[in-house]
């Protein structure tokens, strides 16, 4: 990989940041854009803006073709069966809402779903919202201090109670790489769906949906060099087909009179309303972007840069870092002995270094490991080990002010 000829692709990373070259390390918050991208945002406003789907006109089809293209390539780019199993959605979080709510009906009082220790609010909220709803509980797979789930535990926590598992690909507070293919597996025999959360997954791991065989898979294109406000929604097909609409309106429907509405096949069932239909387009752009440099070489890279990253933090004397999995990608969460996480961001900040304080999102890991929160460092490919080495300037800098 040539990193200084990536790095030209993303303009962002040309900017200074209080007098200094940015060095952006938050890329588990949102990924920055390379000009590919960008161009495809501008082209589209450029040429053939247009709602679509309804239209005859010819911007309209233009519009409805890129728009229907960029679903076969995340149709490919993750190996799903049907295009329409392809729901685009506003991200991780609506696709998670969107299958919580459908989940009302399938649920009672005394039906058990399971979550694991390690997940985003977003993993958490919407199932405690459907608890709420059903009567269903709620029981959590534990994960150790190295920040591995507890696998036996969730062996002996499935039974014929269990209605649905969900879990996160990648824990974005801690960067362990979950084993959701024998989580799934055990799923399935114990006869219960699985929802995996793939959003901090997806920038790092080209995930085979059909081998996974999993029943929902979310991913948010802000994380993969995409725009924000976009997303998809994995299903399949039978459970797509199973779940009531999420929203009505426009688009989502067959025929409506004021006596019966029926409902549009899928895809569009659960895609109402005029859609983001420029973030989807460029989502599509972002996977071509990310294919042509190769996911292999991606990993490989980034599994270098934070090994580096791992071996020169750890030599700040005093900083720990928070999870410590065998399999691990891209993130890692640290604090210094004494020193509020916060006031490290902030002074790195001054340094142009972009870092992420507090706790991710994740309270419950924070509760685990008795902690306010973290700072957290998550790398992309366009990162470099002299990036490395600010950040380690900085915070020994930042460490050395405040104690
Ligand atoms: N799940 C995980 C693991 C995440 O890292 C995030 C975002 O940080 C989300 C869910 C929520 O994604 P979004 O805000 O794009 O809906």
């Amino acid at each position: 990989m040539d990193i200084q000829a990536i790095r030209k692709d993303f303009p962002i990373l040309q900017r200074e940041v209080n007098g200094k070259p940015l060095v952006y390390l938050d890329n588990a918050a949102t990924s920055q854009t390379p000009q590919q991208v960008i161009d495809a945002i501008v082209d589209y406003y450029q040429r053939y803006n247009a709602n679509i789907h309804r239209g005859v006109h010819t911007l309209s089809q233009e519009a409805t073709d890129a728009y229907e293209a960029a679903r076969q390539k995340i149709q490919k780019h993750f190996n799903i069966a049907h295009s329409h199993e392809v729901i685009f959605t506003s991200g991780t979080t609506q696709s998670i809402n969107l299958v919580a709510t459908g989940f009302t009906s399938f649920l009672k009082d005394g039906d058990e779903i399971l979550v694991s220790a390690m997940e985003h609010h977003s993993n958490i909220v919407p199932w405690q919202m459907l608890c709420e709803r059903t009567g269903a509980i709620l029981k959590v797979i534990p994960m150790n201090l190295e920040g591995e789930l507890v696998m036996e535990e969730y062996h002996k926590l499935l039974s014929d109670k269990t209605k649905l598992v969900f879990c996160n690909h990648v824990s974005n507070a801690l960067g362990t790489i979950n084993p959701i293919e024998e989580i799934i597996e055990a799923a399935h025999k114990a006869g219960a769906p699985v929802l995996i959360d793939g959003a901090q997954a997806a920038a790092h791991i080209k995930a085979d949906l059909q081998t996974l065989d999993v029943d929902f898979y979310t991913v948010s294109a802000h994380k993969m060099c995409g725009p924000t406000g976009v997303g998809m929604l994995y299903g399949k097909e039978e459970w797509l087909k199973k779940l009531p609409p999420y929203q009505g309106g426009g688009e989502m429907i067959a025929e409506v009179t004021f006596e019966k509405t029926t409902y549009a096949d899928l895809p569009h069932k659960f895609e109402a309303g005029t859609p983001n239909i420029c973030g989807g387009i460029a989502f599509g752009a972002a996977l071509d972007y990310m294919n042509n440099i190769g996911f292999d070489a991606i990993a490989e890279y980034e599994n270098e840069l934070v090994q580096y990253a791992t071996e020169q933090l750890l030599a700040i004397e005093g900083l720990k870092i928070y999870g410590t999995a065998a399999h691990k990608t891209s993130v890692i969460s640290f604090n210094i002995e004494g020193v509020h996480p916060y006031d490290i961001g902030t002074i790195v900040d001054k340094l142009g270094i972009a870092v992420r304080t507090g706790h991710h999102c994740a309270q419950p890991i924070m509760d685990f490991y008795e902690i306010p929160g973290t700072v957290r460092a998550s790398f992309s490919f366009y990162n470099t080990k002299e990036e490395v080495d600010k950040l380690v300037e900085g915070v020994t800098r930042a460490k050395n002010m405040l104690l």
